[in-house]
């Protein structure tokens, strides 16, 4: 019997950017008497079924963007006589569903660390239950990846976790609704320790994998001291130490060792926060902008962010303090009109935001926005191929449509195009290249123009487009630009770093 992980996709691209941290969490899970999981990455290359023999047990991790090719994966290993168990966040959300469509055993809602091996343990008696609830666990009890399985030259940067949970509510977001709004935060040693693994083996950029790096804003301290009570106000006081804690152990690591996040806008006002990150070395972030009108920010509950110049100034904060922001922008708000569009891009120049992306409004699953889409959508019963709407993960990819919600003055298509006109402006070579001058020299600039048309590629044609022949050829590119960029961030292994006192 041997345990296996799958990461399903419908796209493989022979290199990825970022490794698929719950694969190699749910490795370090699984017992030692079972031996070392196989674990298959089909954003690499597709799984093999003769691989999976009768009596395996079979692992799939889903979200709802890759729900649909990881119930067909579980249906085709089931076949083959293997016991398939589903976990991740659209399982959590929908266990019946991988029961009913993905041939499930058994399926584990929450966190899967401590819950795996009771898992596997049941399945192989033969006495499972059909659902699993792996709860929200401490910060304490989250594993260290099992990094010794990586294979090797596959992966751009390697992932680590700090912190999970958000205390925010953005409607069109289900972490705060999953993780839950209680920041659960990792020891330092434990995460130190991962990364000093990653460096020995020649990684040399880390993505810090968290909901929101910034869990503490200043004016959640300000609202928890006004109350008597300074419980609360002592416990954020604690996390927002460890945050310190943790950036200044990752500024004794090596130098060449460089770090990026996620978090909110509001660390731009928290200017000892920046310094702590410039420190670090945590050299950009991802940061939710998606709207720049104020009417954007109210309709998806997120008005703690600025708009307008303000918000120039504020994201530029960030790369005075020398973090490079990853500008995420959302299209198709019910506010958004036709100039909007230029509007973002011209905003995403003038902020000099490094890099951006640009995503339609999608009803996810879980999500407050998802709940009051299908609430309207069931009214109206559309299908498309026999499948409710309120339902689009189950949709084929090729036909899948593009934009869900209604909107007051565009249709999807002009939605679409614009998006696609905003991406295509963002990402023009002379673009790229006038951005790159952020790089130290000429190896940094090749590398951030071929991971910026990577990016553009995985992301935005995949994504966007409708035509399928534009998506394969941005398929193909992809795996052109994928192996010659990945060397670029790659380093000499140190395999004598020890982890600092
Ligand atoms: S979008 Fe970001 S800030 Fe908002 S709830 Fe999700 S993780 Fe938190």
């Amino acid at each position: 019997m041997r345990v296996h992980l799958i990461n399903p996709s419908h796209l493989a691209f022979g290199v990825a950017v970022i490794t698929p941290r719950w694969l190699y969490v749910l490795a370090a899970a699984t017992p030692a008497e079972y031996g070392d999981p196989i674990i298959v990455d089909e954003t690499l290359e597709q799984l093999k079924p003769e691989t999976i023999a009768p009596g395996d047990v079979v692992g799939i991790g889903i979200h709802s963007g890759n729900a649909l090719r990881g119930y067909e994966v579980g249906r085709l290993i089931r076949e083959r006589g293997a016991t398939v168990i589903y976990g991740g966040i659209h399982a959590t959300l929908y266990p019946e569903e991988a029961l009913e469509l993905g041939g499930a055993h058994a399926v584990v809602k929450g966190d899967g660390d401590r819950i795996w091996p009771l898992v596997i343990k049941a399945c192989l008696e033969g006495g499972q239950q059909p659902i699993y609830d792996g709860g929200r666990i401490e910060g304490g009890s989250m594993l260290k990846a099992r990094w010794d399985l990586l294979p090797p030259e596959r992966y751009m940067w390697a992932s680590v976790q700090t912190v999970r949970g958000c205390p925010k509510h953005c409607s069109f977001c289900s972490v705060w609704r999953t993780d839950g709004q209680k920041p659960r935060v990792r020891s330092s040693d434990a995460v130190v320790e991962e990364i000093v693994e990653l460096r020995r083996k020649g990684f040399r950029f880390i993505a810090l994998a968290d909901d929101n790096f910034y869990p503490v804003a200043m004016a959640d301290l300000k609202m928890a001291d006004r109350r008597e009570d300074k419980t609360t106000l002592n416990n954020l006081l604690a996390i927002r130490q460890e945050r310190f804690d943790l950036m200044d152990r990752l500024s004794r690591l090596p130098k060449d060792l460089i770090f990026f996040t996620q978090i909110t806008m509001e660390a731009a006002e928290d200017i000892e926060f920046l310094a702590a990150m410039k420190k670090a070395n945590i050299k950009g972030a991802l940061v939710g902008v998606e709207s720049v009108t104020p009417e954007g920010l109210k309709d998806i509950y997120k008005d703690f962010n600025f708009a307008g110049e303000e918000l120039v100034q504020r994201l530029k904060l960030f790369r005075e303090h020398g973090v490079h922001v990853l500008g995420s922008f959302i299209f198709g708000l019910p506010s958004d009109r036709p100039e909007t569009f230029d509007a973002t891009a011209a905003l995403a120049q003038r902020a000099d935001v490094t890099f951006a992306q640009f995503v339609m409004l999608t009803p996810f699953p879980g999500t407050v926005d998802f709940q009051r889409w299908e609430e309207a959508m069931e009214k109206e019963g559309t299908k498309i191929g026999g499948i409710p709407i309120t339902r689009h993960w189950l949709i084929p990819q090729a036909q899948r449509p593009k934009v869900y919600s209604p909107h007051p003055v565009m249709g999807p298509d002009e939605i679409r195009n614009r998006t696609q006109k905003v991406w295509d402006d963002f990402y023009s070579l002379p673009n790229i290249w006038k951005r790159s001058k952020v790089t130290p020299n000429l190896k940094g600039r090749l590398a951030f123009v071929l991971i910026s048309k990577l990016y553009r590629q995985m992301y935005a044609n995949t994504g966007i487009a409708t035509d399928s022949a534009r998506v394969a050829r941005a398929e193909k590119w992809a795996r052109l630009l994928a192996p010659p960029t990945r060397r670029l961030f790659s380093a000499a292994p140190m395999p004598d770093l020890q982890v600092p006192n």
